[in-house]
């Protein structure tokens, strides 16, 4: 079997170094916002060139608290592409606000800067827009966009993690960027964590007290807040996959090429090569349905990311959405190929042997 994730493997060639990590917090008795938190959020913030990072419990907990800090929630209305993992609503929601879900450009699924401006109200205070995949937003017309109606920016980092956006890192672009660590990204934890970045100092006080229920000093809170904090022993875990990121990366992008080198039968979404980190390979084929039955027949995994846009959820019911055209063909028609550093070429050769000779 082709698997679309393996953690397995993963977990055996880094054993020593995890088994190590973990060892060493459990040894010094301390779980909640120690040494390797602080640790892991210099290096974070030191590989994404930006000046300030907070650990946190989730991605959600991370575009919320970012929402929190930049003071939007109720009456406010947040802009955000209806192709993305719903999460990216769920994190709006939970800070009080009110989504708005706008339509994507059908070559990269990337959110359209012409649809967020088509929806701003007076009501409108922020943009979120998804770095979809492992490829960067158009974040100049965005900022523009932003500058020009006085909104704020979280990008929403969590499957971009080390994306370029002309030579600078994904999470410099933003009022905020909210990253995830939900396994499966390309910087995964053992378990749920976050993170938000920022270049604001003032902003980067107040989320680190939101963070830890409003808490500045111990037992004085300035805010309710949440309880959303990264643990030490994900932090721990973090730090030592963090070293292989820009590895991993790489190794993500050079099977990408090979994908887009040798697919024929279905057509690869939109790459700028250089920049993109791969989270997912996603092409687009009529014939969906009769191609991931044939692969998942011949031993390949393959997901769909995402089968239903975020304004067709039953979760979405009686909010704002409109003209969606891009979002629903493209649920209908992509498909999520297996890409990780753990495939092996030969792996990657026989997926795409087994597509180009589907019909
Ligand atoms: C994974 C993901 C999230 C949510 O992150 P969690 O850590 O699972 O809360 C949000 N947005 C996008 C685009 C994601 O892929």
């Amino acid at each position: 079997m082709i698997l679309f994730n393996d953690f397995v493997s993963e977990y055996h060639a880094l054993k020593s170094e995890i088994d190590g990590a973990i060892a060493g917090v459990l040894a010094r008795g301390w779980f909640i916002l120690g040494e390797e938190v602080a640790q892991f959020e210099r290096e974070l913030a030191d590989f994404l060139g930006v000046r300030f990072c907070v650990g946190v419990a989730s991605g959600t907990d991370a575009l919320t608290l970012s929402l929190m800090a930049l003071e939007i929630g109720l009456g406010d209305e947040v802009i955000a592409p209806s192709m993305t993992a719903f999460p990216t609503i769920t994190g709006i929601i939970n800070a009080g606000a009110t989504p708005v879900v706008v339509d994507v450009q059908p070559e990269d699924g990337l959110i359209d800067p012409q649809a967020i401006r088509a929806q701003i109200t007076e009501k409108t205070k922020a943009i979120i827009p998804v770095h979809l995949y492992g490829q960067a937003c158009d974040m100049a017309a965005i900022r523009q966009i932003a500058d020009e109606y006085g909104l704020k920016i979280v990008e929403d980092c969590a499957q971009a993690c080390g994306a370029d956006y002309l030579g600078e890192k994904v999470g410099n672009f933003g009022e905020c960027g909210a990253f995830s660590f939900y396994p499966t990204k390309n910087l995964g934890a053992y378990g749920d964590a976050g993170a938000i970045t920022t270049n604001d100092e003032n902003l980067y006080q107040r989320l680190r007290a939101l963070r830890n229920y409003g808490q500045t000093t111990r037992y004085y809170h300035v805010a309710p807040g949440l309880n959303s904090r990264l643990d030490e022993l994900q932090a721990a875990i973090l730090r030592v996959k963090l070293k292989h990121l820009g590895d991993w990366n790489q190794q993500r992008a050079a099977l990408a090429e090979i994908y887009h080198a040798n697919l024929t039968n279905v057509i690869p979404l939109a790459h700028r090569q250089g920049e993109h980190i791969y989270h997912l390979y996603v092409v687009r084929t009529s014939e969906r349905e009769h191609l991931q039955a044939y692969l998942q027949a011949h031993q390949i995994q393959t997901l769909i990311h995402y089968p239903v846009p975020a304004h067709q959820q039953p979760a979405f019911r009686g909010r704002r959405g409109s003209d969606l055209g891009n979002s629903k063909k493209m649920a209908a028609e992509i498909l999520s190929l297996p890409i990780h550093p753990w495939l092996e070429l030969h792996q990657v050769e026989e997926i795409v042997d087994r597509i180009n000779t589907f019909r």
